[in-house]
């Protein structure tokens, strides 16, 4: 016969790894809101969606001092000032609590809204281990109606790459050259080590074709290529959340510790810059952040 009665330590021990569980998942959350892989509004959002959820069950003094720029002292003032109880949870607000709380953080911190315009030459940059790539290629695959740009670039091809495919494989003098004949869109140094560069031609050509191109660089690119287009579409490709992005970086073993803490500091300010973006499209499932890309292609 089954034994309906629970031994008492199991039920400690279970509730203890829930609590553990919910612990570890509150802090996931308050560093996605600390790195701006997610707005303030966005977990509030989630809280009231869902009060039981990790998001709900957050306290609202740990919600805000989450949020950079906010510490204890300005934290409680805060609080003070929208009349909120700081045992408060933020599955446990009010109607009229909850929407001060969002329409103090939309005063602050206004949330980056889609800028609505579509342009046929379309940026896609994003952190470190986002992914770019990956959807960059998943794209080239299933839409060969979209043109990807193929960058210069003064590093070493890997295994596998094919010159003019992947990159064009140029050295320094070359790359020199390109720039002084003004045949690169943009150019920069990414990662401190190589040079990568947009070739004009080909896309002058593609816009003129009347086609759609793709240009997967990095973030001092993107901005190079809104100040040389000003209409262009530039998309910022987010992770999941802060940790995700870290196993990702970690899961693909090309670089070292030293170096990845280097590569999670520059994404840290690289999502900081995403405001300046007209659209972010989230890199939870490849096909699927992939297709959000395409539909941005005007
Ligand atoms: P990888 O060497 O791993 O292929 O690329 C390293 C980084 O260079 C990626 O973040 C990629 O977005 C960036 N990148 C590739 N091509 C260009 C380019 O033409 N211009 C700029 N600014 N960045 C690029």
């Amino acid at each position: 016969m089954a034994d309906s009665r629970t031994p008492p330590e199991v039920d400690r021990a279970a509730a203890s790894r829930r609590a553990v569980a919910a612990r570890r998942e509150r802090a996931s959350l308050k560093r996605d809101v600390a790195t701006r892989v997610i707005t303030p509004q966005e977990l509030l959002r989630r809280a009231q969606a869902a009060p039981d959820s990790p998001a709900g069950a957050m306290r609202v003094t740990e919600f805000l001092t989450a949020i950079p720029a906010i510490g204890e002292g300005k934290r409680d003032r805060i609080l003070a000032t929208l009349g909120i109880s700081p045992v408060k949870r933020l599955g446990g607000l009010g109607v009229r609590q909850r929407s001060l709380l969002a329409a103090f953080l939309d005063e602050r911190w206004p949330e980056p809204r889609p800028r609505g315009g579509r342009s046929r030459l379309v940026v896609l940059a994003g952190p470190t281990a986002v992914g770019k790539g990956t959807v960059a290629a998943h794209i080239k695959e299933h839409h060969p109606e979209l043109v990807l740009s193929v960058s210069a670039t003064t590093r070493r091809p890997r295994a596998g790459e094919i010159d003019g495919e992947h990159y064009f494989f140029v050295d320094d003098a070359e790359f020199d050259r390109l720039i002084a004949a003004g045949e690169l869109l943009e150019h920069a140094t990414v990662h401190n080590q190589f040079r990568y560069g947009t070739p004009k031609a080909p896309i002058e050509q593609a816009l003129a074709d009347g086609r759609s191109v793709l240009l997967e660089i990095d973030l001092q690119g993107a901005r190079q290529v809104r100040a040389a287009a000003p209409d262009a579409t530039l998309v910022f490709l987010l992770p999941p959340s802060w940790d995700e992005l870290v196993s990702r970086l970690v899961d693909r073993g090309t670089e070292d510790a030293e170096e990845r803490a280097r590569r999670l500091k520059t994404a840290k300010v690289e999502l900081a810059s995403q405001g300046e973006f007209d659209f972010r499209v989230v890199n939870d499932d490849v096909a699927r952040a992939a297709a959000e890309v395409v539909s941005l292609t005007g």
